[in-house]
């Protein structure tokens, strides 16, 4: 057997299956991928909304909630009290499968009716006190986190796992940490601020793929410094003095720095990829990872392809999201679980298929909303022979109907393809999506012009706290926003100035600074040196860029 060529039935473009690939999809006997790569992570993003959220009602206990769902989306929609709660039985809409119709048509009028959760979390089950997250699961005093596990203490937070206070992060996976802002994929750092692809870090501010470094301010590149600013060494009189005078308590002393490290930056040379302590990866911002291939943003990934945002997943293809997994292919967060193959938020589940919000279950296919249940298909149970022989009768069905091996399609999503993560990585005019046949969000929820307070002081040191009680607006899009007791605590904590931008803000610059989950295939500034490798800068991008050999004589 050799690699195969074949055209993407969506883009009509070229893709290749590899000799690996071929022995992966047999072992889950799925049939090879019709789309190419890129293609079929457009469809599963077109799944995930993960930052929009509207008020409506908790459609059992009429309570007013938050919720990924418009109050116009048909979905319906329980609250995370009602949705976990004995209250209901997702068992009462088992329905059998009709083999006159098409899976997907029927399945996605049977997931309209199952009532979904209002956010995807496990708040009162195996979280406590955070209501307000989304994708979030085993976590503790949370507000605004989404797509993490096992925290603690954060606020608008995004991809991670196991962090303590950290506020506005991005791809933090350390067990320890405390005091981070504004950290993107840096891990095992301390007290530490503005700094990304570095790890541990005590007490330092703006730096970029720093490592086992404190007291650094403004530096590209060290190892194990102390007492460095734009990557020189001082005294501990001199760095504190240069420290004090940027005032980093300050709105206007942190845009300062802001703008002069991003000059430093593009002064020192860049490493091709953000890879530490891999093996036979290629990607962008891998940890602790072996054998595996475009790969985004995972910690601890084996033997993955194709894959983002994760945290330890072995065996497995086409995931947005996912952590503690084992043998699963084109999901959204099939956390625990095994076998998961074509899953919505399938979590500590076995051998699933085609299924959305099932948690605690084994075998089943087709399924929306169980807990515990076993050898289920649209939700009604069957005894262990008849549930294979009729799985594997849909499975023929589908086959025929070209549906089996494709993930959901995306104008069945539950969305508007503007409420999603698609629209991040591939941004469609609204002539263009309703010309694909895709769903459109003209209402998308965001309240302007309700503004109490304009002038917000400089230093967080003359800020008082009755500024939890104002609202605030957006220098950038004007929209509103608060500010929570937790949040002001945290930025007096650790003298961080109020933030002038809004969340939706923040989020944007930070997915700017991490890059696009994409490869390009380059060749190393450094003069003379003709190695080449798969960066996930783009060509046109400012940055200087070397290859492993030559960014390793430049660091310090
Ligand atoms: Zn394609
Ligand atoms: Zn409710
Ligand atoms: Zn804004
Ligand atoms: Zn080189």
């Amino acid at each position: 057997m050799k690699s195969e060529n074949k055209i993407c039935q969506n883009c009509k473009k070229d893709f290749i299956i590899e000799l690996d690939d071929f022995s992966f999809y047999e072992k889950i006997k799925v049939p090879l991928p019709t789309f190419c790569p890129e293609c079929r992570r457009q469809r599963r993003l077109s799944y995930r909304n993960d930052f929009v959220f509207y008020n409506r009602v908790c459609d059992l206990c009429k309570r007013n909630i938050i919720s990924l769902y418009s109050p116009s989306n048909p979905q319906i929609i329980y609250c995370n009290k009602c949705w976990w709660s004995d209250n209901w039985d997702s068992k009462s809409y088992a329905k059998d499968f009709d083999f006159t119709r098409p899976f997907f048509e029927q399945f996605k009028e049977f997931r309209e009716k199952v009532p979904a959760l209002a956010l995807t979390n496990d708040n009162g089950v195996g979280s406590i006190n955070s209501e307000y997250v989304q994708d979030v699961a085993y976590s503790k005093d949370c507000y605004m986190v989404m797509v993490a596990w096992k925290m603690e203490n954060c606020m608008y937070f995004s991809y991670g796992s196991g962090v303590k206070d950290a506020v506005d992060s991005m791809g933090v996976f350390s067990r320890n940490g405390g005091g981070i802002y504004e950290a993107i994929q840096s891990q095992e750092c301390f007290g530490s601020k503005y700094i990304q692809n570095s790890n541990q870090l005590i007490d330092c501010s703006f730096c970029y793929d720093c490592r086992g470094c404190s007291n650094c301010f403004m530096c590209v590149g060290l190892r194990n410094k102390k007492f460095f600013f734009k990557n020189e060494e001082k005294t501990k009189k001199e760095y504190e003095e240069i420290l004090s005078s940027y005032k980093l308590d300050c709105w206007s002393g942190v845009e300062k720095a802001r703008e002069e490290f991003e000059e430093f930056k593009l002064t020192k040379p860049h490493k091709f990829a953000n890879l530490v302590n891999c093996l036979n990866c290629l990607g962008e911002n891998l940890t602790n990872s072996k054998n595996s291939k475009d790969v985004f943003n995972v910690h601890k990934a084996e033997d993955v392809k194709y894959s983002e945002n994760g945290d330890t997943e072995k065996d497995s293809y086409d995931l947005s999201v996912g952590g503690e997994l084992e043998k699963c292919y084109e999901g959204l967060t099939p956390d625990n679980s095994t076998f998961a193959l074509f899953t919505n938020y399938v979590w500590k589940s076995l051998d699933m298929t085609y299924s959305d919000f099932c948690m605690s279950c084994q075998n089943c296919f087709g399924c929306v909303g169980l807990k515990h249940a076993r050898y289920s298909i649209f939700n009604k149970e069957y005894e262990k022979e008849e549930y294979m022989k009729l799985k594997e009768r849909i499975i023929e069905h589908m086959k025929k109907t070209g549906e089996y091996g494709e993930f959901f399609q995306i104008k069945d999503s539950p969305f508007g393809y503007n409420e999603t993560m698609a629209m991040i990585s591939f941004p469609l005019t609204k002539e263009e999506a309703l010309g694909h046949g895709y769903k459109w969000q003209d209402n998308v929820q965001q309240t302007k012009g309700k503004t109490t307070l304009f002038k917000i002081p400089d230093s967080i040191k003359e800020v008082n706290d009755s500024i939890t009680d104002e609202i605030l607006e957006c220098q950038i899009c004007k929209r509103n926003y608060k500010i929570i007791d937790n949040e002001l605590k945290f930025y007096k904590k650790w003298s961080i100035p109020i933030p002038r931008y809004c969340f939706y803000c923040r989020l944007e610059k930070r997915f700017k600074l991490r890059g696009p989950s994409k490869l390009w295939h380059r060749k190393c500034m450094k003069k003379g040196c003709n190695n080449t490798f798969e960066t996930s800068y783009a060509p046109e991008l400012p940055e200087i860029i070397y290859c492993e050999r030559c960014y390793q004589k430049e660091i310090y």
